[in-house]
């Protein structure tokens, strides 16, 4: 879509829970490996929530991802519900008042979704967090809104740099969450939550 209106939001969103749904397992093995084995489990859980809430009324894009954002504080837990809560938060307060969102509106929600994730967990980019894919994918978000692409191709392009960010955590440390515990034992593994943020951005491809 050109443009995210509020029925393409809504779409984008459900096409995120079926992407976790199926990637459940794959996000476990993951976290299994260097976290707690429940990320899948957590994200799953989160997303059939928000997609039950999809059959509402919507007034614009802003609503719809800030029900996704009050939804996944309240069902998720974990680290990684308050992260992806303020996400969505901090990314629908930065598209307020649009009808639709063009590249550089879903450029904003992006943006606001990283530098929140950022805030909350007090992590930087290289910590082996899920920032590791939200700063790179708000990076490239924001070139590609400025060379004019649609939003599409603006959330393409995110997808691509958070998938990228992803596998970037493979050869490090972690700094923050319970990967951090493990110290060096960490090297060689993927974060889970870099790996959910690639696929909720990647959803709509
Ligand atoms: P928990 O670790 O509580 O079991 P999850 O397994 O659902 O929660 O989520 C783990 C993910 O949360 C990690 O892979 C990482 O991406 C992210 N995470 C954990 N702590 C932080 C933090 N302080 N800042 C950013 N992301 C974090
Ligand atoms: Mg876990
Ligand atoms: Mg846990």
């Amino acid at each position: 879509a050109g443009v995210l209106d509020t029925a393409a939001t809504v779409s984008w969103i459900r096409a995120i829970g079926a992407v976790i749904a199926e990637q459940e397992q794959h996000l476990t093995t993951l976290d299994r490996t260097i976290g707690d084995g429940d990320h899948g489990a957590n994200m799953r859980r989160g997303f059939a929530a928000v997609t039950e809430k999809l059959d509402g009324e919507f007034a614009d894009p802003e609503e719809v991802l800030k029900t996704v954002a009050t939804t996944l504080i309240s069902t998720v837990g974990g680290a990684s519900g308050p992260l992806y809560g303020t996400a969505f938060l901090k990314g629908s307060m930065a598209v307020k008042g649009r009808a639709e969102l063009d590249g550089a509106g879903v450029a904003a929600f992006i943006r606001g979704a990283a530098d929140g994730v950022k805030a909350r967990g007090k992590a930087e980019a290289g910590d082996k967090t899920m920032v590791d894919a939200w700063l790179p994918a708000a990076e490239a978000a924001e070139a590609a809104a400025a060379d004019g692409a649609d939003a599409q191709a603006v959330l393409s392009a995110a997808a691509a740099a958070a998938r990228k960010g992803a596998e970037e955590t493979e050869p490090i440390v972690a700094r923050k969450g319970r990967a951090s515990y493990l110290g060096e034992r960490a090297i060689g593994h993927r974060d889970p939550g870099a790996e959910s943020t690639a696929f909720i951005l990647g959803a709509a491809e």
